[in-house]
């Protein structure tokens, strides 16, 4: 089952233009899976001068033919989704036929919003920094045993067990939040009339997967935020609710390991994170903003200003070890232009130890300083570059030295935000797998 399929995912902390190596990719595909996380990813795409923001459905739903999947692993808000297919509309798309939602997929409801809220201001200065859209709760009570799935509005009697459920966790939620209390009843009302809309979307994705996979018909796993933002393996507390590491495949998706194929893992040829927790690479002051700026660095979902800082090899190391990378994108470099000397960080220093591995411990990682080494930067644009003997000797430098500390082969380079400021390396297994 494993041939041809491909996992992405992100490298750093998210928002590594995952959205558009998925884009470039997906010709090659018929299926575009996602496997966790919620409407808080946004990737953004441009094709053709315009701009498309999706959060939840896979961006390959811009492709006419390709088939997309959100797996039982992704948490659903139907309003969100509903949002998003309405815009999708708009454009001429019509996911229907084309989109399918898992039957074990958990749903978010109101509550799930006011309780991260709540949540997230009684942490005070602790806070996460989240999306505050209810993904993180939805999680929660998945793990907890009280989650709504789409099965469960699809088995629905008159006085069946959702109504009990909704109303123990609405309840819950009117003691934890305070201020007005939500009906259960218009919950439940509420999410019976999304229903109507839901149901012809939900399926049983693994067995669909299978099915392809039995046909020859290739996979793209597409992986929403990155690797220190998995729950397991990131800057835990710090991190999203999910695996966004390449193992959160076949939990998230019913699929089995050897169905994952090969993975690339998207980094960008700088860092960035959004909200709190530990970044030992960031730039503050003036030039940190300039490279925000530059790097038009404002959350595709919220609009937040990302913090901004020098490439991580600790991180990208870490991220490729645990994601078993097959080969590396570059993105975002076209944003470095212009500087005269760039920093990349090879790995920690914590007290009287070097670190060349990233630690588990949140505190221990505050304490850390980052060891750079200084490489030069280039005059000449590599904005646009559709060809990698065309960027300046100093980028392809940079680059060199970047494959070296993480250990990978960079595939892919990407120089604008358009589809086609691209170079896919000749040769490479990018182009193996276009080919
Ligand atoms: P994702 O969540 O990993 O897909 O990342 P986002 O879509 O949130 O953020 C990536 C942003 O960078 C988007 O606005 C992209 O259009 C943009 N982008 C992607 N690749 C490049 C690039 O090579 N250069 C520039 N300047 N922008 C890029």
């Amino acid at each position: 089952m494993a041939t041809g399929n491909v996992a992405i995912v992100g490298t750093q902390w998210g928002d590594e233009g995952k959205g558009k190596v998925v884009d470039l990719l997906t010709p090659a595909f018929s299926i575009v899976a996602r496997y966790q996380g919620g409407h808080n990813a946004g990737h953004t795409v441009f094709v053709n001068g315009r701009k498309f923001v999706l959060h939840l459905i896979p961006s390959g739903i811009l492709h006419a033919g390709v088939t997309c999947v959100i797996g039982n692993g992704v948490v659903v808000d139907p309003e969100a989704l509903f949002a998003e297919i309405d815009e999708l509309r708009r454009e001429g798309i019509e996911p229907q036929g084309r989109l399918f939602i898992s039957e074990r997929a958990h749903v978010i409801l109101p509550y799930h919003r006011d309780v991260e809220q709540a949540a997230e201001r009684a942490r005070g200065d602790r806070r996460i920094g989240t999306t505050a859209r209810g993904i993180g709760p939805s999680y929660e009570d998945k793990s907890g045993r009280r989650g709504i799935r789409m099965a469960d509005l699809a088995d629905e009697e008159p006085d069946g067990h959702l109504g009990d459920t909704i109303r123990a966790n609405v309840c819950a939620r009117n003691t934890t939040v305070g201020g007005e209390a939500l009906d259960w009843r218009t919950v439940r009302r509420d999410l019976l009339a999304a229903w109507q809309r839901l149901e012809p979307l939900v399926a049983n994705v693994s067995k669909l997967l299978d099915e392809a996979a039995q046909a020859d018909r290739r996979i793209l796993f597409e992986g929403a935020q990155g690797t220190m933002l998995d729950v397991d393996h990131g800057t835990y507390p710090f991190v999203s609710s999910s695996n966004g590491t390449a193992g959160g495949i076949c939990a998230g998706l019913g699929v089995p390991p050897r169905a994952v194929g090969e993975v690339l893992g998207v980094a960008k040829a700088y860092s960035t994170r959004v909200g709190s927790g530990p970044f030992p690479t960031e730039l503050g002051g003036a030039f940190g903003e300039a490279l925000r700026e530059s790097g038009d660095e404002y959350g595709a979902s919220t609009g937040r200003p990302r913090r901004v800082g020098w490439f991580d090899a600790v991180v990208v190391r870490h991220a490729a070890r645990l994601n078993g990378l097959d080969a590396l994108a570059l993105t975002k470099l076209d944003v470095l232009d212009g500087l005269s000397e760039i920093k990349v960080c090879t790995h920690y220093r914590c007290g009287d130890q070097e670190l060349t591995d990233m630690p588990a411990g949140g505190a221990t990682l505050a304490r850390c300083e980052p060891q750079y080494e200084t490489l030069p930067g280039w005059s000449s644009p590599t904005a646009g570059q559709r060809r990698f003997e065309d960027l300046p000797v100093e980028a392809r430098r940079y680059i060199a030295r970047l494959e070296e500390v993480t250990g990978q082969t960079v595939s892919l380079v990407s120089t604008g935000s358009d589809r086609h400021d691209t170079i896919i390396r000749p040769d490479s297994t990018v182009a193996r797998w276009l080919s």
